[in-house]
């Protein structure tokens, strides 16, 4: 493989831990592709950053929700340049509520977002992989997936989905050498998190070990080793970034 330009594709990557994994990833003589939904200017600096580290970065917008443009966006990497050697589905949001005032409106666009638009993604993946017998897949999971989060019903349900999904996908693609794994960020600072009251974060503070959130590069330094050839042995595996806060 040292020969060969390889390929990856970030999904949510205009900002935050997306903007991080790319950033993280980047290296001469791989090619980078940055999605987002909508930010178009935050994407094209992450593309800046990703090139800045020696890296050729395209933008690839479409919503990972919508199967068309998944299909649609895929195909024109089928076309050029004809593989995929890494997909990191970091795409997500929160609509978070209490269960008995839960729109089903916030339930649905939480799961499409988090779990079906992960879904789509590595479906049209998994063509290329497959052809190539090699890949890395990476979803960004949570650690409230495993602890639950009281207000975040649809957010942890999504995020356990993925790791579900992680584990299953998995076992189907190991004999063709693509690895699948979770990471599970604790509480990161991005724009996600930075919204919560004081009180909240004092209290999630109190909570964890190391006594301070994380940072988006944290988690892509656990993104970048997943992805990389040393974890070619590791697949199936949910890596936990979140300061103790929870010691599965
Ligand atoms: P963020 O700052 O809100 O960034 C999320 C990114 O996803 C944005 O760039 C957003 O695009 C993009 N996105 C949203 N919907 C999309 C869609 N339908 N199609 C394509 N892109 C879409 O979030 P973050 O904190 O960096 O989180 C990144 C990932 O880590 C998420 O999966 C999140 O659940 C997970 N995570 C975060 C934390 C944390 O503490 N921050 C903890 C655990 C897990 P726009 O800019 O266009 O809106």
């Amino acid at each position: 493989m040292s020969q060969v330009q390889r390929v990856a594709l970030v999904t949510g990557a205009a900002r935050g831990i997306g903007r991080a994994i790319a950033v993280a990833l980047a290296k001469p003589g791989l090619t980078i592709y940055i999605n987002d939904v909508a930010n178009w200017d935050e994407a094209a600096y992450t593309c800046s950053l990703v090139e800045a580290n020696g890296a050729q970065a395209h933008l690839l917008p479409f919503d990972v929700t919508h199967s068309p443009s998944v299909e649609q966006a895929f195909a024109q990497i089928a076309d050029d340049p004809g593989r995929l050697d890494i997909l990191v589905n970091n795409a997500g949001i929160t609509r978070d509520n209490l269960i008995a005032r839960m729109k089903e409106e916030q339930w649905e666009q939480v799961l499409a977002v988090n779990l079906k638009g992960a879904f789509n993604c590595i479906r049209a993946a998994v063509r290329l992989m497959l052809k190539q017998r090699y890949g890395r897949i990476i979803n960004i999971s949570s650690v409230v997936a495993v602890m639950g989060n009281a207000g975040q019903v649809n957010y942890a349900a999504s995020k356990a989905g993925l790791i579900g999904l992680t584990k299953s996908v998995a076992r189907e693609l190991a004999s063709r050498h693509i690895t699948v794994n979770a990471v599970a960020p604790g509480f990161i600072t991005t724009e996600m998190t930075e919204n919560l009251p004081e009180k909240t974060k004092a209290e999630l503070l109190a909570q964890i070990p190391l006594h301070r959130f994380g940072t988006p590069e944290e988690v892509a330094q656990a993104v970048a080793f997943l992805a990389s050839d040393h974890a070619a042995y590791i697949t199936g595996q949910v890596l936990h970034v979140n300061g103790g806060m929870l010691m599965p």
